[in-house]
């Protein structure tokens, strides 16, 4: 039977790729397709992105609009929600009677070998794998099987050791036992680390040479396999780049000092923040203060972008519940300590701002809307695609090699052989 392997290393932009950061990737282009022109959706945010590669459809069609999104919620008020623990499932369907609106790869491989996936970012990000529970996913906040059958956790912590550990487990429980038609293996770093140190850093570069490491184990698992006969897909991507933060914006104080902190409090107007962006929504009487709103965003230094309406819909975001515009915070061009260029601002909401001089992700930058992408197959001939793929591509190309139908999804399948 065939089997399908998704492998994401969270937060790894295109450009680091080479033989001597990432020998592993390098050596994977070589020998495989290299999808050179590969794209983030936006907001280029890790949960809205898991759910993309879970059904290869965009925020527009899939419903979970960010890292965190509003709800119109009870008497009428608009509540910003963090997608990234592990009970805001519970909170989207309350307010929306739904979570994702699509099926996921996992609901269609149900009855077809199966869905597993061993992640190690936040439980919101894993769980939006499958959020309907058709196969299993695996997380150290709690794990699931279908139907929401018990499973142990997964047994690793946060962080680069985690992804260690999960890695050897992925390759003997999954890859070698288990072996499902479709599993992912999403990894925490260089993301995380990235988050915590500043782009182009020892701390960086060493975070990267790990997981190019653990996706050579991989690799090997899946050569070895490929020796005793069996054909698997392998596709190592990422979700999103990073960009460096030299400035934060406290999007709930920009309010207040704006005017706008009445209709704030009374739950008619909120941002919900993305990293390097924002979305703003507005309902009942402050849709009327929405023009001027967007004149003093425009006006600010933060604000780089404004997308609204069509514009808005044509990023791949829906204007409903609520959801007026989409803010791709301002970039300075000047290089950081270790010489990468972009400076963006980074949104917060009350508390103190942390990571500045880090990295971040979230809008329509130019490196955090570059992942990479690379399909491994031994029918696939070395070459490099140049038309634009993205994030959406990855299900119905895993989907077309099981032939299993892709129905409904904005993805195309990608042509690797
Ligand atoms: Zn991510």
């Amino acid at each position: 039977m065939k089997r399908a392997v998704y492998v994401n290393c969270d937060g790894l932009c295109t450009d680091w790729i080479s033989p001597e950061r990432t020998p592993t990737l390098a050596a994977l282009s070589a020998r495989g397709l290299r999808c050179a022109e590969h794209r983030a959706i936006f907001p280029s945010v890790t949960r809205a992105s898991a759910s993309a590669v879970a059904t290869g459809c965009r925020p527009i069609k899939h419903g979970l609009h960010g890292n965190r999104m509003a709800f119109i919620e009870d008497g009428r008020r608009l509540v910003v929600r963090d997608a990234g623990p592990p009970d805001f499932r519970g909170h989207m369907r309350k307010a929306l009677g739904r979570t994702l609106r699509v099926p996921t790869m996992s609901q269609r491989v149900a009855k077809h070998g199966g869905f597993v996936g061993y992640s190690n970012v936040s439980p919101g990000a894993a769980y939006f794998l499958d959020p309907e529970e058709h196969g299993e996913v695996r997380h150290r906040a709690g794990s699931y099987g279908p139907g929401g059958s018990t499973v142990p956790p997964l047994p690793v912590k946060a962080g680069l050791e985690g992804d260690i550990a999960m890695a050897g487990l992925f390759c003997d429980e999954v890859l070698r036992s288990r072996k499902p038609a479709i599993s992912v293996m999403w990894f925490g770093d260089p993301d995380l680390t990235m988050h915590n140190a500043p782009i182009g850093s020892p701390t960086h570069m060493a975070a990267l040479k790990q997981i190019d490491a653990l996706v050579g184990d991989v690799a090997a698992t899946i050569d070895e396999l490929r020796a005793m006969g069996e054909d698997i897909l392998l596709m190592v991507g990422s979700d999103h780049g990073h960009e460096t933060i030299s400035k934060g914006i406290n999007v709930t104080a920009w309010l207040d000092e704006n005017g706008f902190g009445a209709l704030r409090e009374a739950g008619k107007i909120a941002f919900a923040t993305q990293g390097t962006a924002t979305l703003l929504y507005a309902i009942d009487e402050a849709e009327r203060v929405v023009p001027d709103v967007l004149a003093k965003l425009k006006a600010s230094p933060w604000v780089g972008e404004i997308a609204t309406g069509a514009e808005l819909e044509r990023l791949g975001i829906a204007i409903e519940g609520g959801l007026v515009a989409g803010i791709s915070h301002a970039r300075d061009p000047a290089p950081n300590e270790f010489g990468v260029a972009g400076q963006r601002w980074g949104a917060f909401n009350g508390s103190e701002f942390k990571g500045l001089g880090n990295g971040q992700h979230g809008g329509w930058g130019p490196d955090e809307t570059r992942p990479f992408l690379i399909v491994d197959h031994p029918g696939a001939k070395p070459a490099r695609c140049m038309e634009r793929t993205s994030l959406i591509d990855i299900a119905p190309t895993i989907l077309t090699f099981l032939g299993v139908p892709a129905d409904g999804m904005e993805g195309k399948a990608i042509a690797w052989s």
